[in-house]
């Protein structure tokens, strides 16, 4: 049995030698190992950047912008917290400089600080801690992982490595432990190198933090000569050296740093009895190795859009694949190769299903919805999110009603906006300030799809990033031609089908954020149900 209501359990993860190894994944995947003995986990992002959130950042720079409940745009990690400890986090969970900051200078303004001078160590740090412990203690966890983000020495992160090591300070021995990610490269002769490794925990110990556990990346399973080398100059028991090699998935890390001994070694160090493992993640990685089938689908998005910035429907594909015994292979299609060119859009022949992802802007949309088109002339599985859903009703307004022009206005000025600004949103100008943000309900049509493949529910909640919606004033000619919205909130069209079609779905809201390994996203496994037939 996990212990009795104690002490919060801190466990902060920092990184070393570089970014981009993956301490996200080690963070979400120590958590799930301790979630997998019985814990409640909860988890904390610290992002160093000055940007207040990650709502203005650009996906091409930063990666995908995770849509929590609470309507907050937050970093893409908070989506593996969500997807691997299966939670559900807020905007508190994201914790950035820009905030600290804001806080802090709202706090001088009325006139806190009694006069003081208002300076990093003590004040900045103050809220810092302040704001993580509310976080963990409102989350009524049992642990919270705190992941520090960028690497250890960059200037921006400083304050909050001072503040977890006063934390250190603060809490009790057995309340705190640290584990540092760090990088074990291998050298021409295969040789692996420790090196990068101690001159990063020199630079953590140099700012006052000595790690409990290192977490070595590496492309092969660490020796035990190069764990004993890491344990010996790094000052940490062999046990504690844990080897993180390349897995083929990342669901698969989890099991690879239990088989490590990681939850015995955290539980110990944090004094915690843990409950028998459960055997539910292993089960769901032994679904997975056992995939013989492949599908592919082809996802129809904006030239340089990595796979980075559409993380989420990735994973959600994968999970519903998982479900269904497939493989989903995912193919990045530009769709402004099909306006240069569009004979090229016979290539979409090969996929089992096209999905339209969201989006912001009209570069692309016009060979989107030649995608679409497509797919809807040649009952080729579709599914269609938030901009996905807006161009399907353009695409259908202009080729099966009639509406030669119709279009988004914010995409052009037109005619026949079928897609535009509701009038209650009309005067807002602020950019960000319109966006209808986080958790709404959708109420679905009894027979529908929808209602059948959220399984006769009858009103549903998905998470919403968009500021324009389905013109009102065009609902009645586009359903009597065939398309229905079956998803409404009020006048807010949420979802629209096309019956009779083989598996053509679309909503105005993002499912892909709210599924999970074990638990896919009704809409993601309807599609790829349909896409295997
Ligand atoms: N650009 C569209 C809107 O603002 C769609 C947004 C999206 O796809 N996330 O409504």
């Amino acid at each position: 049995m996990p212990a009795s209501k104690r002490d919060m359990k801190f466990i902060v993860v920092t990184g070393g030698v570089m970014s981009g190894l993956g301490k996200g994944i080690t963070a979400a995947s120590t958590g799930r190992i301790l979630k997998n003995r019985g814990f409640n986990v909860t988890a904390i992002k610290i992002d160093p950047y000055i940007n207040i959130d990650a709502g203005t950042m650009s996906p091409y720079q930063h990666g995908e912008v995770f849509v929590l409940k609470d309507g907050g745009e937050v970093d893409l990690d908070l989506g593996n917290y969500e997807r691997f400890l299966d939670i559900e986090l807020t905007s508190d969970h994201n914790i950035t400089t820009g905030k600290v900051y804001q806080s802090v200078i709202e706090k001088e303004r009325r006139g806190d600080y009694l006069g003081k001078t208002v300076q990093i160590i003590p004040h900045i740090t103050n809220e810092i801690k302040e704001r993580i412990r509310k976080v963990a203690k409102n989350s009524g966890a049992d642990i919270c992982i705190i992941e520090v983000g960028g690497t250890v020495g960059d200037i921006e992160s400083m304050p909050f490595l001072e503040a977890v090591r006063q934390m250190h300070r603060e809490e009790k021995e057995e309340d705190i432990a640290f584990l540092h990610v760090t990088l074990v490269p291998t050298d021409t002769q295969d040789e692996q190198k420790t090196k990068p490794t101690q001159h990063s925990v020199k630079e953590l110990r140099s700012l006052g933090l000595q790690p409990d556990v290192i977490v070595a990346r590496c492309k092969k399973p660490l020796l035990s000569d190069t764990k004993s080398k890491i344990a010996l100059f790094c000052d940490v028991p062999t046990s504690a050296v844990i080897s993180a090699h390349d897995a083929n998935d990342i669901y698969y890390v989890p099991t690879l740093m239990e088989k490590e001994g990681l939850s015995e070694y955290l539980t110990e160090k944090l004094r915690l009895s843990p409950g028998e493992k459960s055997a539910e993640w292993d089960e769901l990685m032994d679904k997975m190795a056992a995939i013989d089938r492949e599908i592919r689908i082809g996802v129809v998005g904006k030239y340089a859009h990595l796979g980075d910035s559409y993380i989420s429907i990735n994973e959600a594909l994968k999970h519903a694949g998982i479900e269904c015994g497939c493989r989903v292979r995912v193919d990045w299609v530009d769709a402004e190769e099909f306006e240069k060119n569009p004979d090229l859009i016979d290539t979409l022949k090969k996929y089992n299903g096209i999905l339209v992802p969201g989006g912001f802007g009209v570069r692309g949309t016009e060979g989107k919805i030649m995608a679409i088109k497509y797919a809807r002339e040649n009952n080729v599985p579709y599914l269609g999110l938030c901009l996905g859903m807006q161009l399907a009703v353009i695409e259908f307004a202009r080729n099966v009603v009639g509406l030669k022009d119709a279009n988004s206005s914010e995409l052009v000025r037109t005619e026949h906006p079928v897609i535009d600004l509701l009038p209650e949103q009309e005067n807002v100008t602020e950019m960000g300030g319109t966006m209808r943000l986080g958790n709404y309900d959708a109420e679905l049509t009894l027979g529908s799809l929808a209602s059948k493949l959220y399984n006769g529910s009858h009103v549903i909640i998905e998470r919403h990033r968009h500021r324009y919606e389905v013109n009102p004033d065009y609902i009645r000619q586009i359903e009597a031609e065939g398309m229905k919205f079956t998803g409404r909130n009020d006048h807010r069209m949420e979802i629209a089908e096309i019956p009779g079609h083989r598996f053509f779905f679309s909503s105005q809201f993002h499912p892909e954020f709210k599924s999970r390994p074990g638990k896919p996203s009704p809409p993601f496994l309807a599609f790829v149900k349909a896409a295997l037939e």
